[in-house]
């Protein structure tokens, strides 16, 4: 699972340049201090808060107590109630299920009952002969006679061919003309037949009926009734007496062990549980999910005819992210039903859903709609990218709580604060109740413009990661590039920034490898040359977008896009080339020259 987390660079450091749109650029220029380049300012700065080690969030699994006799999950009736991401109700209904199962399994009853079924032998009975002694009485339809060699007995035969005898008891046997064949006891109850048509035979013994075709076999007890079939897989079908009990299909392999136990419920869910390998299939329809005794949930399509589930259409994290449409044409998203312990709350702010914690309430307030509606839209129609889903925006109530929401890995140092970033397409905002600037002006400059540009770029990484299908990396210059090319068409402060930034940074033959920006993310160097790479990634991006437009970019995006879990998927080098020549129809050593500056006019 690529957990890729796509960061901006924090605003360390001081450096004072009073930088215009037209400057002689010193040669040490480091542009890393984007505050007091925009603002000429340095009256304030960004905190600067310690470097700390952070474990990403550890989720545990309930521990409830389960009814293996009565699970609940029996009385679900939507299979949607199993497409969330909640490890806590996953967890619980995977040892519900595997306590209700193994209970089942190992059920005395059910193998006495498969013991009787495999013994009977169930053979159709001999007919008694249409003897008849003198007659009794003439029927429009047949005529009546003694029975003889039973005294007090019947037969009537009928001109159709069909004979009934009647005993003394009240018991009868009837043969009909096509050979099918029927006893009946004194209390009018089917005790034996044979019919011809599809060659069953039914016998009672006791207080059980035995009853064979030649594709199955089943007994009808006290106790429940139990049946075994041969095709299409060879399977016994256990369902017990009570009222409303369920049928419990054990299907076997060819030595005769135990594949499979499943039941389907009146809803139309239907459980398989797989003793092997521990697994249960939820399945409905044309879509299954699967639970894995690590608790890991997957959702794919499924092929009821082959019984075989298909592509993988979402991915459930432990944290309470959904991601899913991961295959398709339309783009991929994530929900979040975050399981984390701060206790956010949600709040629909225009087309974003706030999560944020009660005691941050009155910050919210900092929050725009009109200016979140604006750049949600412009978002969209600068990239021409599009998305399928509502987007989370989570303000976490501190700095612990935002390094772990940050921490991929066990004991990641954030050496630097990112003013906010943007995971598995939800954006992370820098925690509104902690000063990121010790000046008042610093704190304006955050709530009236920062937050709403670091909102755009997050934003393009989110819908970047949408229509790549969200689990496949794509070139981090390309997404680096197309969200900071978008932030420089809404905000000119940001422009003259980056293009100042861009033009050192070419000018002065700073750009770094292509192939390093293409697998390496901006945090994953030091801020100068972080800075370069979000330069020179911008540089190209609009290069692209001017020469070829914003549906030739796109489809390079899109080219990226792999079903999960495919060995075909490419790796991004040399992939990121071949797709570029594939979309643009332009050499890769071609593009870059299209970065060159313009001749200057004579
Ligand atoms: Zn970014």
């Amino acid at each position: 699972m690529n957990s890729l987390v796509l960061s901006r660079v924090p605003l360390l450091g001081v450096l004072l340049f009073g930088l215009m749109a037209c400057v002689t650029v010193p040669k040490d220029y480091v542009p890393d201090q984007k505050v007091v380049f925009l603002m000429q300012n340095t009256d304030f700065g960004p905190i600067s808060y310690p470097a700390l080690a952070a474990d990403p969030y550890v989720f545990l699994p309930s521990t409830a107590a389960v009814d293996a006799e009565h699970p609940a999950f029996l009385q679900v009736t939507a299979f949607n109630t199993y497409l969330k991401a909640d490890l806590k109700a996953d967890s619980f209904l995977y040892r519900s299920a595997r306590a209700h199962f193994e209970s089942i399994l190992s059920l005395p009853l059910i193998a006495q009952l498969r013991i009787q079924l495999d013994q009977a032998q169930i053979q159709p009975p001999a007919a008694l002969a249409p003897d008849h002694g003198d007659k009794v009485q003439d029927y429009t339809n047949g005529t009546q006679y003694q029975y003889p060699g039973s005294p007090n007995s019947l037969i009537t035969i009928l001109n159709s061919g069909t004979y009934i005898i009647n005993f003394e008891d009240r018991s009868l046997f009837q043969a009909d003309a096509d050979g099918t064949l029927l006893w009946k006891d004194a209390q009018g109850n089917q005790t034996q037949y044979f019919n011809p048509k599809n060659r069953s035979v039914g016998i009672q013994l006791g207080d059980t009926l035995f009853e064979s075709t030649p594709v199955s076999r089943r007994l009808r007890g006290p106790q429940g009734t139990m049946e075994f079939m041969k095709a299409p897989q060879p399977q016994y079908r256990f369902t017990a007496l009570a009222k409303g009990a369920l049928p419990y299909v054990l299907f076997l392999d060819d030595s005769g062990g135990i594949l499979a136990c499943s039941v389907a419920t009146l809803s139309g869910l239907r459980y398989d549980w797989f003793p092997e390998d521990k697994s249960l299939l939820i399945t409905q329809g044309s879509q299954a999910i699967s639970l894995r005794d690590d608790f890991q949930k997957a959702h794919a399509t499924f092929n009821a005819d082959t019984r075989k589930p298909g592509e993988l259409l979402s991915l459930f994290l432990p944290q309470g992210v959904r991601l899913t449409n991961l295959t398709g044409k339309t783009p991929s998203w994530g929900e979040l039903t975050p399981a984390w312990p701060e206790g956010y709350v949600s709040k629909p702010m225009g087309p974003f859903d706030v999560w944020y914690t009660p005691k941050d309430q009155g910050l919210l307030a900092n929050l725009k709609v009109d200016k979140l509606v604006g750049l949600e839209a412009k978002d969209r129609s600068l990239t021409g990218l599009g998305t399928s889903a509502r987007h989370a925006v989570v303000i976490p109530p501190d700095l612990a709580a935002y390094r772990k929401l940050h921490a991929s890995k066990p004991g990641e140092v954030l050496h630097w604060y990112p003013s906010g970033f943007e995971t598995l397409d939800y954006i992370i905002l820098w925690p509104f109740s902690v000063p990121r600037y010790d000046q008042p002006a610093g704190q304006d400059y955050f709530y009236n413009q920062e937050i709403y540009e670091i909102l755009a770029h997050e934003y393009v990484h989110a819908l970047v990661g949408e229509n790549s299908g969200i689990v496949h990396p794509v070139p981090v210059w390309l997404n680096e590039g197309l969200a900071v090319y978008t932030e420089c068409q809404l905000f000119p402060d940001a422009k003259k920034y980056w293009e100042t930034t861009l033009t050192v940074a070419r000018d002065q033959g700073r750009f770094l490898p292509w192939d390093d920006v293409t697998v390496k993310g901006t945090g994953e160097y030091p801020v100068a040359q972080a800075r370069t790479h979000y330069a020179q990634s911008y540089g190209l991006v609009k290069a692209l977008m001017g020469h070829f437009g914003a549906a030739k970019v796109d489809a390079y995006i899109q080219s990226f896009r792999a079903i999960p879990g495919d060995e075909g998927n490419k790796a991004l080098i040399p992939g990121y080339q071949t797709n570029f020549l594939a979309v643009f129809g332009v050499s890769w050593t071609k593009a870059l020259d299209l970065m060159k500056p313009e001749p200057a006019k004579s």
